[in-house]
This record gives C-alpha cells, sequence and structure tokens, in this order.
C-alpha cells in the first residue's frame, strides 16, 4: 500500500522533524509525547473523504488515545465514538461527540457502565453475550429507556496479527460465536427494553492485509442472509476497526490507505437500501502523529552492544515490553556520523524495560533526544506511575 499522496518533509525524506523543530524539543521537559495537529487533520481529512465516497461511518476507538485534545479534533470532523468503558463515554461526550454516535463495546460492562450509557442516550451497545443482553434490558427497564443493542459476533477469522491483538478467533475471549446468531438474536427479540439495531463485528488490530477484511465481508453476508431469514432486516452493520500502520518505516506511509479497503469493503460486502456501514478505527487514525521523545541519560559499553539508558520507560510507553512491539528509534541530536550498535533501556527496576536491542544509531551521547516514532495511539493512554514516576508531559505542533 504505497502512500500516494505528496511527501509532506521534504527535507530529509526520512524524517519526520526538521531543525527547527528539534531545537523546539529541547525547551520540552523528556519524556514527552508530541503531537503533530496537522498530520492529524491530514489523516482525519484523507479517512474522511474515503468514507464519504460510499457513504460509511466512523467511531473512533478512544481507547487508542483518550487525550481529550486530540479527541476534540477527531469529534471536529464529525465522526463518532467507540467506547470501552463508561468513562470513555463519558470522556467522549465531554470532548464533542454526540451520544447518538457513541457505540459501547466490552465483554465486561458494569452495571453502572451500562447505567453511564442508558442515561446519556447513546447510539449502541455492541453485545457480548446473553446475560449481558438480559441485564442491559433489565437496566433499560428501571430507567424507564430502550437500548439500542448491536450483537457482537466472533467471526472466526484469524487476522493473522499479534496473538495478543487478535481478537476474532473462535476461542477468543470476545463477542458471541456466529453459529449462536439466530438463537441470540431470537432471545434479543423477547426482551422488552432492548432494540436489536445491528450486527457488530472487530477481527483485531495491526491489520495490513486486506484478505481477513474480505473474508469479514463474506462472514457479514452470510450473518445477513441468517438475520432476512428469520424475518429480521437490521439497519446497522459495524465492522470494527483493525487498519494497521507502518511502524518500520513511518515516513513511507504516514496516512494509513483508507481509501484502498474501502474500495476492498465496497466490492465484497452486501449492504441492503438503508444500511448503514460503520468502523471503530483507532491505531490508524492517530498513530502516526504521536511521538514520544526521551532524553539519553547514561551510554554503558558492553561487549556485544551499548546500552543506551533513557529516562523513558515502559511506565511512558509499554508497547514493546507488553506485546514486542516494534517503534522506529532515531537519534534527533546526534553529531556524528559514525553508527553504532545500542540496547535501548529504560530506567524501571524490571528486566523488560527495553525498548529495541542491537540497533544501529549515530553515535549517541548523554543528552542527546532520543525519538519513538508512531507513539500516538495505546501510549500515552497507556502510561503508568509504577515506580512513582511521573506521567509524561505532553506537547503538540502550533497547528
Ligand atoms: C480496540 C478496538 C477497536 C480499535 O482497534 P484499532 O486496531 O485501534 O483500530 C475497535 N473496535 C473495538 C471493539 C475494539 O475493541
Amino acid at each position: 500500500m504505497p502512500f500516494k499522496g505528496k511527501l509532506r518533509f521534504n527535507e530529509t525524506k526520512t524524517r519526520m522533524f526538521d531543525k527547527e523543530q528539534i531545537s523546539r524539543f529541547g525547551a520540552f521537559a523528556t519524556p514527552f509525547y508530541y503531537y503533530d495537529i496537522k498530520l492529524l487533520r491530514e489523516t482525519l481529512t484523507r479517512l474522511k473523504a474515503a468514507v464519504d465516497k460510499y457513504g460509511y461511518c466512523v467511531h473512533y476507538a478512544v481507547k487508542a488515545n483518550a487525550n481529550p485534545r486530540i479527541l476534540q479534533e477527531i469529534s471536529a470532523f464529525g465522526f463518532g465514538a467507540d467506547c470501552v468503558s463508561g468513562n470513555e463515554v463519558l470522556r467522549a461526550i465531554e470532548c464533542g461527540f454526540p451520544a447518538d454516535k457513541v457505540v459501547f463495546a466490552g465483554v465486561g460492562k458494569s452495571d453502572e457502565e451500562i447505567t453511564i450509557g442508558i442515561r446519556n442516550n447513546i447510539f449502541c451497545f455492541n453485545v457480548e453475550s446473553l446475560q449481558e443482553l438480559e441485564v442491559i434490558n433489565k437496566i433499560a427497564g428501571n430507567e424507564g429507556k430502550i437500548a439500542n443493542v448491536a450483537l457482537r459476533l466472533n467471526p472466526g477469522i484469524d487476522a493473522h496479527t499479534n496473538k495478543c491483538i487478535n481478537t476474532g478467533l473462535a476461542d477468543s475471549k470476545f463477542g458471541i460465536d456466529f453459529n449462536k446468531l439466530e438463537e441470540t438474536a431470537a432471545f434479543a427479540q423477547r426482551l422488552g427494553h432492548i432494540k436489536l439495531i445491528g450486527l457488530h463485528f472487530h477481527i483485531g488490530s495491526q491489520i495490513l492485509d486486506k484478505e481477513p477484511y474480505r473474508l469479514l465481508c463474506q462472514r457479514s453476508n452470510e450473518m445477513q442472509e441468517k438475520i432476512n431469514y428469520m424475518g429480521l432486516e437490521l439497519p446497522e452493520i459495524n465492522l470494527g476497526g483493525g487498519l494497521g500502520v507502518d511502524y518500520v518505516n513511518p515516513d513511507s506511509q504516514l496516512i494509513p490507505d483508507f481509501e484502498s479497503l474501502m474500495d476492498t469493503i465496497h466490492a465484497n460486502l452486501k449492504v441492503k437500501d438503508r444500511q448503514r456501514v460503520h468502523f471503530e478505527f483507532g491505531r490508524a487514525i492517530v498513530a502516526q502523529c504521536g511521538t514520544m521523545v526521551s532524553k539519553v541519560l547514561y551510554i554503558k559499553p558492553a561487549t556485544q552492544t551499548n546500552f543506551a539508558i533513557v529516562d523513558a520507560g515502559f511506565t511512558d510507553l509499554i508497547r514493546p515490553a507488553l506485546y514486542g512491539a516494534h517503534h522506529k528509534i532515531e537519534n534527533l541530536t546526534s553529531r556524528y556520523a559514525q553508527n553504532e550498535k545500542y540496547d535501548i533501556v529504560g530506567p524501571i527496576c524490571e528486566s523488560t524495560d527495553v525498548f529495541d536491542t542491537g540497533i544501529t544509531l549515530p553515535k549517541t551521547v548523554r543528552g542527546d533526544l532520543i525519538a519513538f516514532r508512531t507513539a500516538g495511539a495505546y501510549g500515552e493512554i497507556m502510561a503508568s506511575r509504577y515506580n512513582l514516576r511521573n506521567l509524561p508531559n505532553v506537547y503538540y505542533s502550533d497547528n
């Protein structure tokens, strides 16, 4: 999926930041997240054009990044929100997402969280079990309301992604087995305070291949047929999120190829008149606009490598420690032409506090600024205060 638009960073073509930007970073307290708001807006503009072409709806997956400034930028484009907790529902509404564009998913919604959704008249609960249907029905009854629900079906598709983020396989804890669609739909039909409005799927995350999406369309078509055979018509089809980004070479594609994914969906998904198609992208929207920047504290030479000990740890960016995820690491300030090998490690008292090993960087010294690219999704939001460390600082581009 080559990036077809014009490259924004002409200066070196391999770096997101020019000299001026890097010198501005010098004044910021490390470690910090830096968000390029211009890139975020360009990404949103491209996404909007891609989905508007077919009249599809997008609900941004708030769990990827719930920073209020980021949420406001996204809600300003008219997108909805996909939430996985009661607090996310509240935050999304506070940050400008209309409640009637908020969907609420999650295998373990508490009674309090369901109540938040119902009292705020959210658009839809994506329901993951029969028992959850009963509980939502009961709470909606107590509140004197009728809750819209979609059934989250486990599509039984292997998205061939990291096993930690693969959610669509049959033995995953997420969703309802697609073979149980009819009995679950029939059960939902009998509940007086629930209105069954759609089907929901989510196959996983960081998907770079279109094949899983094509299979998902087929599964959705099959499920629609079953629903229609039952004499039901459901107006909403939600295909979830999962579109991946380029972590290895971010500058080669700063904006994901939403267009070709939408073309694939359009070519494979059967949609009836007045039926709406929804997506829930998280990572694809926010990953590339965010960078985590850290300062080198110490260089410790070892036999095979050198340890560069930086002032960020997995409390600031946990993806490498949690899933073995890769972030492109750049030395923004080295003045040397000569390259050396480094293990980039954090200060936390855990041996998994390692960002990468054996990477080649220009000679690195104490005080250098190290960028961890593509950190806008599942970065800042996963920060913790383990070791009683401070949370990372946050800065934004001017526009
Ligand atoms: C996490 C999640 C998403 C977003 O996934 P991305 O890979 O960030 O696009 C969408 N829908 C549901 C139900 C999720 O749990």
